[in-house]
């Protein structure tokens, strides 16, 4: 089977949160080009793009773009995180795939609190140490990586405790096949063949 694959059902709302350096963004990446029924939703932010970071990774924008932006209604959730607004568009359900938000904890209890259904999938690192590897990997710099790793401790009691599946990203093939095997179910529970 390849290309637009259109479900006779309302799209799911798969929700990938999880703090910094867990590896959400290289997990999302692996699950949409695994499955071309799903749709990456493209965030908006206003921090600085990383040396490296693709130029589609964000829509980046200024403050003021961003305010007019969220005053007009754009967008679904939104928040400010270590210094800068990060908000998901209000989704297109026109192009009849799952939607996938990879998204800090704040932006996942707005989406949670307007659409109960959405399935939220929390990734947590196996430890502290491997986070802080994968942040320094990436080239965050010291004291972003010493934001990012006391950002955590408050971020994972959050997510626990509002996720619906808790998934620890050790060995990366893996973690893809269980958020496959989740959305899986998903779809079934919601219908589809
Ligand atoms: P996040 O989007 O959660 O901030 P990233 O996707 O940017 O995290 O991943 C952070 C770093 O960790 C990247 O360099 C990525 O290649 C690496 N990484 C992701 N998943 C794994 C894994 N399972 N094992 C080892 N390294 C990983
Ligand atoms: P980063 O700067 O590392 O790309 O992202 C910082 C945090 O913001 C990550 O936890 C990431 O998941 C989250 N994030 C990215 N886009 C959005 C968004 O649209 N809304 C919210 N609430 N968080 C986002």
């Amino acid at each position: 089977m390849s290309g637009r694959v259109t479900p006779a059902r309302s799209p799911l709302i798969i929700i990938v949160s999880g703090p910094g350096g867990v590896g959400k963004g290289t997990i999302v990446d692996a699950l949409v080009k695994r499955d071309p029924s799903l749709l990456l939703s493209r965030s908006w932010t206003t921090r600085q793009r990383r040396p490296g970071e693709r130029e589609d990774a964000y829509v980046y924008v200024t403050r003021n773009e961003f305010e007019a932006h969220r005053d007009r209604g754009g967008f679904l959730e939104w928040t400010e995180f270590l210094g800068n607004y990060y908000g998901s568009p209000v989704p297109d359900a026109a192009s009849g795939r799952d939607i996938v938000l990879e998204i800090e904890v704040d932006g996942a209890q707005q989406v949670k609190a307007v659409h109960p259904e959405a399935t939220l999938i929390f990734v947590l690192p196996p430890s502290r140490d491997e986070q802080r590897r994968r942040l320094i990997g990436r080239g965050d710099p010291d004291d972003k990586v010493q934001q990012r790793l006391r950002k955590a401790e408050e971020e994972e009691p959050i997510g626990r405790a509002l996720a619906d599946e808790v998934v620890v990203n050790d060995d990366l093939d893996q973690t893809v096949g269980e958020m496959m095997d989740i959305i899986t179910a998903r779809r079934k529970a919601a219908g589809s063949p």
